[in-house]
């Protein structure tokens, strides 16, 4: 899944104001940013599959680290014991259900390549084969949260510009031309898209003070 893990990052910070939006963000896409590091370091594998399906060309072959639920489940629990730990109850379980809502949100979406438990008893619902269904539903989650986030919000313009770059963002995939690209590649395209909805949460809510 693409936004719609940021529609939970927006309802989270509904819930958890005082938490900055950039951290929950940084939550709530972990495990892909994991994913990502991990297979430029040739540790996890992911490869291109030519097909017209703009969710499926990318292959996801070999995440036993970053997306099995047995992984999932640590890391929440390690995002909880070090924010509680830090700061408090509130900030530990916000941001462990931010890092444990990616697996779920990701079995919606994804054909059967997310592992329950290292590289075995792989599932997915795999609404991605239905890319018109998959890519109305992903952006109706992002307008949900838009309308359940931004009431009550100061610098609404300013969320709003996010939340339209991640629609723009989204709208770009969905449309581009089928093109080969390397896992390195996507890897790198995926982590720099990560660290500017991330920077554009941070200034955003930098600007209030
Ligand atoms: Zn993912």
């Amino acid at each position: 899944m693409f936004i719609g893990h940021y529609a939970a990052g927006f309802a989270i910070k509904r819930k958890a104001p005082d938490i900055p939006l950039w951290l929950i963000f940084i939550s709530v896409q972990f495990v892909d940013i994991l994913a990502f590091t991990l297979i430029l370091l040739g540790v996890e594998k992911i490869s291109y599959n030519p097909t017209d399906n703009p969710f499926l060309r990318t292959s996801i072959d070999y995440v036993p680290y970053s997306h099995s639920l047995f992984y999932s489940v640590i890391f929440a629990v390690f995002a909880y014991s070090l924010f509680q730990h830090t700061r408090t109850h509130k900030w530990g379980v916000a941001l462990s259900i931010g890092v444990i809502s990616h697996w779920f949100l990701d079995a919606i979406v994804h054909v059967k390549d997310l592992p329950l438990f290292l590289n075995t008893h792989k599932v997915g619902l795999g609404l991605w084969r239905l890319p018109m269904t998959a890519f109305v539903f992903e952006l109706s989650l992002l307008v949900i949260a838009a309308i359940y986030f931004l009431p009550g919000i100061e610098k609404k313009r300013l969320h709003i510009l996010t939340i339209c770059f991640l629609a723009g963002g989204f709208f770009a995939m969905f449309l581009a031309p089928e093109q080969e690209a390397t896992p390195q590649m996507a890897s790198i395209a995926s982590l720099t898209l990560y660290t500017i909805v991330t920077a554009l949460a941070y200034f955003t809510e930098r600007k209030k003070r």
